[in-house]
């Protein structure tokens, strides 16, 4: 069975490891042929910092399968310290709001000098994976594209007569989401071309599943690739998702902050919505069954919030459940 993922950082790397852990509990059966699960992770959120590379979606999603991940933050290294940015504190050295600890900082050396020699970020994220341990795990993480996209976010200049665009993480990290997003922009995108083996996952896969990501800078930002969407419209496989949005309101972060420029109503729904034109399933809360989603959508309600491993697994087995159901009723 090959499984197919889209991927933003924290929300996506919890649901993804509980995937794992549904599927080794399912795969306890000899007779089960073996399940290859890809990973397409955003790469919208990517930024240049002190000369670095550095892809923090990429490295939740490699951090939390591979063990190795600080739980209370989500992303970064697990019991990691901060020498290196105090000495840059120290050096006068800026920006200071974007916090990486030392061990988090080898990823991104290890990164920079392999792109520096003429790797793509799909060759460089392999040999990450490798050291996280993604490919015993039948994990294959790609970037959507290895052309470096970077999401902006365009905010009133503080005049009152114009606008400034802002880097993703300057807006989401140093504003806490607080200043108003008059739009997003990602640069690059239009260009951007689907890293390898990206749409072949999708025109391959058994079950494409939507992990609770960001529905704008996250899994929009994957959309949003030329040739991903068009993939999810055409692929034979049903696609299902989990809500990030649980009675209206993100479980963290800042989603609402995403969907209010859109002008899309903050709620499963309005997360559905986005989705609609390839969207079999939908995994909603409990508390929001009752709402309107689009007619060519399966709803199904559960308890959606990820409080442990098990949790997590509990609603990744729900959603892989509802997407072989509907495979299942296909010619
Ligand atoms: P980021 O890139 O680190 O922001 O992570 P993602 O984009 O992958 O996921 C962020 C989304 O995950 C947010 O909109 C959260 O509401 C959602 N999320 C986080 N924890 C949970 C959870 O336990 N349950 C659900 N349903 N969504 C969650
Ligand atoms: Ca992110």
């Amino acid at each position: 069975m090959q499984i197919t993922a889209l991927s933003g950082g924290v929300g996506g790397a919890r649901f993804l490891r509980g995937l794992l852990r549904a599927l080794d509990t399912h795969r306890a059966s000899p007779t089960d042929d073996e399940v290859t699960v890809t990973v397409i992770g955003n790469t919208g959120d990517d930024i240049t910092l002190f000369g670095l590379r550095v892809c923090p979606d990429l490295d939740s999603v490699l951090y939390t399968l591979g063990g190795g991940v600080d739980e209370d933050q989500g992303w970064g290294r697990d019991g990691d310290t901060r020498a290196v940015m105090e000495e840059l504190a120290a050096l006068g050295v800026q920006p200071q709001w974007f916090g990486l600890g030392d061990r988090d900082l080898g990823t991104h050396v290890a990164r920079s000098l392999w792109l520096g020699q003429g790797a793509t970020l799909s060759e460089v994220t392999a040999r990450l994976a490798a050291r996280w341990g993604l490919p015993e795990q039948g994990v294959r993480l790609l970037p959507v594209t290895d052309a470096p996209i970077e999401t902006h976010v365009v905010v009133d200049d503080g005049d009152g007569d114009g606008e400034r665009a802002v880097h993703f993480q300057e807006w989401w990290v140093r504003l806490g989401a607080a200043v108003e997003a008059r739009r997003f922009t990602v640069a690059g995108l239009q260009s951007a071309v689907p890293a390898p083996g990206v749409l072949e996952a999708i025109r391959a896969a058994d079950v494409v599943l939507l992990p609770p990501s960001n529905p704008v800078v996250s899994i929009g930002i994957v959309l949003g690739v030329p040739g991903v969407r068009d993939a999810l419209r055409g692929t034979r496989a049903p696609v299902v998702g989990v809500s990030p949005l649980i009675g209206g309101r993100p479980v963290r972060g800042h989603a609402d902050a995403c969907l209010a420029p859109l002008g899309v109503e903050v709620s499963a729904a309005g997360v559905a919505g986005l989705y609609a034109d390839f969207l079999d399933g939908w995994l909603v809360d409990e508390a929001d069954v009752g709402a309107a989603y689009p007619s060519s959508t399966t709803v199904r309600g559960l308890d959606l919030l990820m409080r442990d491993v098990d949790g997590a697994a509990r609603i990744a087995r729900a959603a892989l459940d509802l997407g072989l159901e509907l495979a299942g009723d296909r010619p």
